[in-house]
């Protein structure tokens, strides 16, 4: 977990105390900090049992008081997966999401769908209800249960860093649908002045591909076996397919003529719509990692179209100069 939020929530925990007239004690801190750093949806005695193991004196009613007032200040989050029990999981920059339970393990898939959210608001919004809070909980048998075989409990991930790793993969995901439309448009431009901006699209692209990669490659380094936990992140696919054209559009009696000011203007085009598509996106959920992620990727979408105007006039101006 990064300093700056441990010290945010902190600052968030003792603010709430004092404004309540609690007292700040060793145990309390104590017990946000073993919160704080254990992932996944955890019981009161699921706390208790590793609090005591730091100092056998703390009560379990001081681990549910403190639980109940890390919840009133946002840091943790209640839900219940269906047991009987009370769960607490880390709310403060990490994104609200959905359970999958299963009625036999009670095992949880965590997930984030904004389709399905913007629906349930547009819902909410027909029976004239202002959006305050949802819980959406799907319960089903996982496939371990079905099998019958013993459920396998896998490492619990940060959902902030699991949702940064898909927000990552679906911009690669464009980004490889983009560079590979941008390859065969200059491969296939039969203008010369607009084969060049294809191809410096081409560059912007992969460079862009390669910053993605990079950022992936940190992310994974930040948890053991982040790389095969389940999808987190939900989105249609057909949105993000939509966002790529298809080159046989543009073609007239199967060839493909562009010149570079129509090729720009397409470029601009394609990555204003991307942009946007990412910007909206990305309102749905909270300050996280996996937000500034689709946030960053829409401003780069943006300013590759000017990068490439920018270095096409300057081999204009300079072919002029000649
Ligand atoms: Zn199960
Ligand atoms: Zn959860
Ligand atoms: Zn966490």
């Amino acid at each position: 977990m990064s300093t700056r939020k441990l010290k945010e929530e902190t600052e968030l925990f003792y603010s709430y105390l004092r404004r309540n007239g609690l007292k700040k004690t060793y145990q309390k801190d104590l017990i946000l900090e073993t919160f704080l750093n254990t992932e996944g949806h955890l019981s009161v005695e699921d706390i208790y049992a590793l609090v005591k193991k730091r100092d056998r004196k703390v009560g379990v009613v001081t681990v549910f008081r403190t639980l109940k007032s890390l919840t009133a200040c946002g840091i943790a989050r209640e839900i219940t997966l269906g047991d009987g029990l009370t769960r607490f999981e880390h709310n403060y920059r990490h994104p609200r999401h959905h359970h999958i339970i299963c009625t036999k393990c009670h095992r949880a898939i965590e997930f984030v769908c904004p389709e399905l959210e913007r629906i349930q608001e547009e819902v909410l919004r027909k029976y004239q209800f202002q959006p305050v809070d949802n819980v959406f909980q799907t319960y089903g048998v996982c496939e371990d249960c079905l099998a019958e075989r013993p459920p396998r409990e896998g490492p619990k991930h940060d959902t902030d860093r699991i949702f940064a790793r898909d927000a990552v993969r679906m911009a690669l995901d464009v980004a490889s649908r983009f560079v590979d439309f941008y390859r065969s448009a200059e491969r296939r431009n039969q203008d010369p002045e607009g084969k060049r901006v294809w191809a410096r699209m081409v560059e912007e692209e992969e460079r862009q591909i390669a910053g993605l990669s990079g950022r992936l490659d940190e992310i994974l380094r930040q948890e053991k076996e982040l790389e095969n936990a389940p999808v987190f992140l939900h989105f249609e696919p057909r949105r993000l397919e939509a966002l790529c054209p298809d080159l046989a559009g543009y073609e007239r009696d199967g060839e493909f003529r562009m010149d570079a000011r129509a090729s720009l203007g397409l470029v601009q085009a394609l990555g204003r719509a991307s942009a946007e598509f990412f910007r909206t996106f990305a309102e749905h959920f909270e300050e996280t990692q996996g937000k500034q992620v689709l946030l960053a990727f829409a401003g780069q979408e943006e300013s590759h179209a000017d990068a490439v105007r920018q270095a096409t006039e300057q081999t204009r101006g300079a072919a002029e100069e000649a």
